[in-house]
C-alpha cells in the first residue's frame, strides 16, 4: 500500500530464502538491550484485537470477493503489543483488484489517520484478505510493508477454513508473526501454533 508520508524507498525486502519470512511460533528473536543485559522474558510481539473486529474484516473479504478487501487497523502501540480499537474498511486502489494485490485508497488513509488522530489514536496497521491462499504475507505484501504496523491477513477468505494471522516487520525488513490475542486479555500460553481468535 502506499503511505504518503513515505520519504525514502529503501527496499524492506527480506532474504529470499526466508520470503515468507515467518516464526511460524512467533519466536521472534528479540536482542537483549544495549548494555547486553538478558533483561526480562523477551515479550513476542502481539495483536489484540477483539473477535468482532474479526468478524468484521471476515465480512468484508467476503463482500470484497473475488477481489481483495483491505482496511486500517486504528489503536494504541505499547511496547511489543498492538491494541486494536477499530478496524475499517477502506477502498482498494489496485487497477486490477481481482489481482493478489491491494492498494489502501490514499483518500481513505489520509480520512482515516485523521479520524484517530481525532480520537487520540493511531493508524497502528493494515489488514487484507488473500481470497485463496493463506494468511501468510505475499512478496509484494512485503515488498509494500511499514516497520511498526500491523499487517492482518484474512486468508482463504472465500473458503470455509477462513483464518487470520497478523504479521509484522523485525529489525531485518522480514516478517514475524505476531500472535492474535482477545484486547483487554492476557495471551494465552504460548503453543506451537499463534492463537487463532474465531
Ligand atoms: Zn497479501
Amino acid at each position: 500500500m502506499t503511505k504518503p508520508a513515505r520519504t525514502t524507498d529503501t527496499p524492506l525486502v527480506g532474504g529470499d530464502s526466508d520470503r515468507d519470512g515467518a516464526a511460524r511460533s512467533g519466536g521472534a528473536v528479540r536482542p537483549g538491550d544495549a548494555a547486553g543485559r538478558p533483561g526480562p522474558e523477551p515479550a513476542a510481539p502481539r495483536l489484540a484485537v477483539a473477535p468482532r473486529l474479526l468478524a468484521r474484516a471476515r465480512e468484508a473479504a467476503r463482500a470484497a470477493l473475488p477481489a481483495e478487501a483491505c482496511g486500517l487497523l486504528l489503536g494504541r502501540v505499547d511496547g511489543e503489543r498492538t491494541l486494536v480499537q477499530r478496524l475499517e474498511s477502506t477502498r482498494n486502489a489496485t487497477a486490477s483488484p481481482a489481482e493478489d494485490t491491494f492498494e489502501v485508497h490514499p483518500e481513505d488513509y489520509l480520512r482515516l489517520d485523521a479520524l484517530a488522530r481525532s480520537l487520540g489514536l493511531d493508524v497502528v496497521g493494515v489488514w487484507h484478505s488473500h481470497p485463496d491462499s493463506a494468511a501468510r504475507p505475499s512478496r509484494t505484501d512485503l515488498e509494500r510493508a511499514w516497520p511498526g504496523w500491523s499487517y492482518l491477513i484474512v486468508g482463504r477468505a472465500a473458503h470455509d477454513d477462513a483464518h487470520e494471522r497478523s504479521w509484522r516487520l523485525d529489525d531485518d525488513g522480514r516478517f514475524v508473526e505476531e500472535r492474535l490475542v482477545t484486547a483487554g486479555e492476557a495471551p494465552a500460553p504460548r503453543t506451537t501454533q499463534p492463537t487463532i481468535l474465531r
